[in-house]
């Protein structure tokens, strides 16, 4: 329901957690953050309230992080629970996923990548992504985004974070409203401008069948397909 990313040289928890309390006049049932730290990546997540997941989020130290992703989840497969909550991974923690919307053929896919060996942890549709993403991965997470999506059909805004390649966010939507934030030496992702607005007014607005790759410095963007697009940022003039 709530998408909130963050790529910078600040600790991330923090901006992302503020990011996802911005958003909750969405409404969501469980909330959940992935950080990568120098000690790997680490997911925390809670069904509940925002409160639920901070006061999990006190016996973790993601202080090291600077890059992560978090969800504010509105149930549509699978029942509110932890274990249904975003951000999901690929079982290794090499990739994490948080998603808005829904996967139409995560029968199909999930039937697939289960007779692969893969173990499902979850009921919901959006698991299938981020072992989707980490199936198809050959060193290139931008490459695994895009052949992940091209076999997905449905809705969905995702920010993806990567534990082999820490110094990116990606970002793709269809369906489902997406922004990026621009700031000096940070990027932010948002399903909504109120997420981001204390960190910054301009902002990308992206289309159905876009993608970005943030990095500290830049953002890239691109169709799913991965040719290549300019866009004007949009300046976004009033306050919440
Ligand atoms: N379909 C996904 C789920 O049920 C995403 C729901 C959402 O948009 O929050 O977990």
């Amino acid at each position: 329901c709530g998408i909130m990313g963050y790529i910078g040289a600040k600790p991330s928890e923090r901006i992302i957690v503020e990011g996802l309390r911005k958003l909750e006049y969405r409404g969501y049932d469980s909330a959940g953050i992935a950080v990568c730290t120098d000690s790997g990546m680490k997911v925390v997540k809670a069904k509940g309230r925002i409160k639920e997941l901070e006061n999990r989020l006190n016996g973790h130290d993601l202080a090291t992080g600077t890059v992560g992703i978090g969800h504010t989840r509105w149930a549509t497969h699978g029942k509110p629970s932890d274990e249904n909550s975003h951000p999901h991974t690929d079982g290794q923690m090499k990739v994490s996923v948080v998603h808005n919307g829904i996967i139409e053929n995560y029968m199909e896919l999930k039937k697939e990548l289960e007779e692969t060996g893969v173990r499902f942890v979850s009921e919901t549709d959006t698991e299938v992504i981020s072992h989707l993403i980490a199936s198809e991965y050959e060193g290139d997470i931008v490459r695994a985004v895009q052949r992940a999506t091209a076999r997905m059909r449905g809705a969905y805004a995702l920010a993806v974070l990567s534990e082999q390649e820490p110094d990116k966010l990606i970002a793709a939507r269809l369906h489902s409203p997406l922004i990026i934030g621009l700031g000096d030496g940070e990027h932010f992702i948002g399903s909504d401008i109120p997420a981001i607005l204390e960190h910054t007014r301009d902002v990308y607005i992206l289309d159905d069948g876009e993608m970005a790759v943030l990095t500290r410095d830049a953002v890239e963007l691109m169709t799913i397909e991965g040719n290549p697009i300019a866009k004007e940022p949009f300046r976004v003039n009033w306050d919440l």
